[in-house]
Formats: structure tokens, sequence, C-alpha cells
């Protein structure tokens, strides 16, 4: 039976996969809709036909890797527990030491290692197209290292979570993903709190502003914005990516703006003030902070769903998974793979709010400087320098896009544009 389950596993795989190949290169329709041809959203008005062709090839690849990597990695778990090699690791932690949380230790890091080898190939051809396209400019061992880093990062956490939930799994059966909540609410806060001074220092360096002169444009529209000065922050990208971005990051004291030095070295002082305009916008109407709540709320219901889900699937394919019940650690992969499916659910709702919040970001932005030429052109050199798809398909909007698309955010600045000349006049 687990063979026949591991079976039809795969082939729902690769079924999912052409369908989503075939949905992505000849069904979704990309082209601009009559009505903005020659507007200054569409890309034919600022990428030259080389700029054009590659921005179509290169998202349609990405967005393929988007849409299987999140199922890939529910088929791992799930084959993991149907080979029985959920066991082993457990097995290996027990024959290796007589300590409870050593065991578990040992646990974590199999599964980690496991599973990190089976999504290399797709993240080793995403860092590699990205490279091909020469938006990644990130030689393969500076690559290695983050990914590295990554996998350390997540192994401590894990660690911690994992110990602690099965723990709790241990002690009340009915109520545990109520206390896994709870105890996630000080986590989270506490991970957000340090993220921006302990976590992503050990990918890049922060520094205040070189540019002293845009450095004191920029706290004149961040004193306009009521945003402490010393809260704004460069990132040396430019070793890693040709990609624009900035962002707003932490809670509390530690919360900042962080502009990528790429964006500084490619556009001009008026488009860095729109961008930082926009995240100013996210700052002062604290969208990470109904960020984080919304994220709270979704994983209360989340794990609600996750232990229903998981009495459910153990109490009818537990001989096929291996595990009696869920208090065993060997249960782990399928606890990981319903959050990550459930998680991967529901990103049309997040992706949702986070493109209301971007929408409104841009309109203050636009409103506070009033550039709608600056504003314009900052957005068409995003695009080009991302090799960004104007006009993504629909699917690809709803499960991707925590931005408005390019297309939706240039045509509303045309539009104040046209307000803004009719009222001068
Ligand atoms: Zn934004």
């Amino acid at each position: 039976m687990a063979r026949k389950m591991g079976f039809y596993a795969v082939l729902a795989y690769v079924l999912y996969g052409f369908l989503v190949y075939w949905y992505l290169f000849y069904l979704a329709d990309t082209s601009l809709p009559f009505e903005y041809q020659g507007s200054k959203a569409d890309p034919a008005t600022f990428m030259d036909g080389r700029e054009l062709m590659l921005s179509e090839e290169y998202s349609k690849v990405r967005n393929l890797l988007f849409f299987l990597s999140a199922p890939l990695e529910w088929l791992i778990y799930f084959l993991i527990l149907l080979t029985g090699l959920s066991k082993a690791f457990k097995k290996w932690g027990k024959d290796t030491t007589k300590n409870k949380y050593g065991r578990v230790a040992i646990y974590v890091i199999w599964l980690s290692f496991f599973s990190y080898l089976a999504t290399f190939p797709l993240s080793y051809i995403s860092y590699n197209l990205s490279r091909t396209y020469n938006i990644s400019t990130q030689s393969f061992a500076s690559w290695m290292k983050d990914e590295l880093i990554d996998f350390w990062i997540n192994y401590g956490m894990m660690l911690v979570i994992v110990a602690v939930l099965y723990l709790l799994i241990k002690k009340s059966r009915r109520f545990w993903w109520l206390f896994a909540w709870l105890l996630s609410v000080p986590f989270t806060l506490f991970i957000m709190f340090v993220q921006p001074i302990l976590i992503d220092p050990l990918y890049n360096d922060f520094y205040p502003l070189k540019d002293k002169e845009l450095e004191t444009k920029i706290l004149e529209l961040a004193n306009r914005a009521e945003i402490p000065s010393e809260h704004v922050f460069e990132v040396n990208m430019a070793e890693k990516t040709n990609a624009l971005n900035a962002y707003v990051t932490g809670i509390g004291s530690n919360s900042r703006i962080v502009l990528w030095d790429t964006t500084l070295n490619r556009l001009n002082d008026d488009q860095i003030l729109f961008i930082m305009a926009h995240e100013m916008a996210h700052y002062v109407e604290k969208h990470l902070y109904i960020g984080i709540a919304g994220y709270l709320l979704l994983s209360l219901v989340g794990l609600y769903l996750t232990a229903r889900l998981m009495n459910w699937l153990i109490s009818r394919w537990g001989n096929e998974f291996k595990i009696k019940d869920p208090g065993d650690l060997a249960s782990l992969p399928l606890f990981l793979m319903i959050l990550s499916m459930l998680a991967f659910a529901s990103s049309p709702l997040s992706n949702f709010v986070s493109r209301y919040q971007e929408a409104r970001a841009d309109r203050y932005a636009i409103e506070m400087t009033d550039n709608p030429e600056a504003a314009i052109t900052s957005f068409q050199e995003l695009s080009k320098a991302g090799l960004s798809q104007v006009n993504p398909p629909l699917l690809v909007k709803i499960f991707r896009y925590g931005h408005p698309t390019m297309l939706e955010r240039i045509s509303r600045l045309e539009e104040y544009e046209v307000k803004k000349r009719n009222n001068d006049s």
C-alpha cells in the first residue's frame, strides 16, 4: 500500500508539473490589454527588444520554478514517511545517544539534511537561471555560503520549535496546538526584533547611507513623515545582484528602512526619494505590525487544522506512514507537510492584503513627493533591472505577487500625472 501511495504521489506531482507548464507557457495570455498599449506601463515603451524577450522568458521559467518548489517539498516529506526514512532517522538518534534532546537534535539534522539535498537541484537551477540572465551576480561560493547560513539558522530554529512542540503534544493531546500557538507569539516577536541586528548581518553588511547629500534629502523626507533619522540603512547587494529593492524590517527600536545599494547606484535622487517615500508609508502606517498580527491569526487557524488533520491522517494511514500517534517524533514530516500546504493555500489571502498595503504605500509616496515622472521611471527601471513581467498571468499574481503588478502600479501613477497636469493648467 505504501509503495502504491508513493507511486501515485510522484505521478500526481509530474502531472501537476505539466499542467503548470502548459498554463504558464501556452494558456496564459501575458500580452498587454489594448487600452494600455503605448502607455507608460507598456514595457515596449521603456525596454528594448532584447530586454522584452528576456523578461518574458525569464519570468516564465521563474514562475514555473515557483509553482514546482512548494509541492516538491510536500512530495519529499510524504516520501520520507512512506519509505520509512523518518523512522530510520529516529532510530539513528536512539542508537547514538540516551539524551532525549540529543535524539531530537540528531533526528532533525538528518531530516533537514535530507530535505535540503532533495530540494537542492531546484534551488541550484533557480540560482543558475538568475546568473544566466544576469540578475544575480553572485559567485557560486558566495551563494553556497548564504545557503549554508540559511541551513544552520533554519536548523537552530527548527530544533527549538520541534523540542517544545513534541513536549506539548505529549502533555496535551487535545490542546497542544493552542499552547504551541501561545508560545509562538513571543517567539515570533523576538525573531522579528532581532532579525535586523542578528540575522540579516550574517548575509550582508548594513551601514548608514554613504551618499551624504542624498542622506540629507532622505532625512528631510523622513522628518516630514515623522520617522526618526537613525532608522535608515544601506546594504551592499551589488556584489550579489543587479536587481533593485528597498524594504522595511524589524520591530520596536530595531525597526528600520533598508535601501539596496543597487537602487542607489541605478536611480537618480528624485526616483530614490519616491522609493523611500513608499517605504516610509509602510513604516508610518505600521504595515509590518498588521502583517505580523495577520500572520499570527492565520497560524492559530493553521495549527488547529494541522492538529485535526494529523490525527485523522494517522488514524487512517498510520501503518503506511509508519507512525502510531502524533506524539511520535517520526511524525514531524507529516506536520511540516500539512503546515506547508496550508501556508500555500492561504498565500492568496496574505498576498491580497499585502497588495492592498502596497497600493496604499504607492499612493502615499506619490502624494508626498508629487513627482509622477520620477515615480513612473523608477518603476520602469525596477522592471528592467529585475526583468520582471509587467502583466503576469492571473494565477501567478494570486499566488506570487505581494505587490500589485507593474501594469497596475504604473498606470495608477499615470492617472495621478494626468490629474496633476489638469490641476496645474
Ligand atoms: Zn512596499
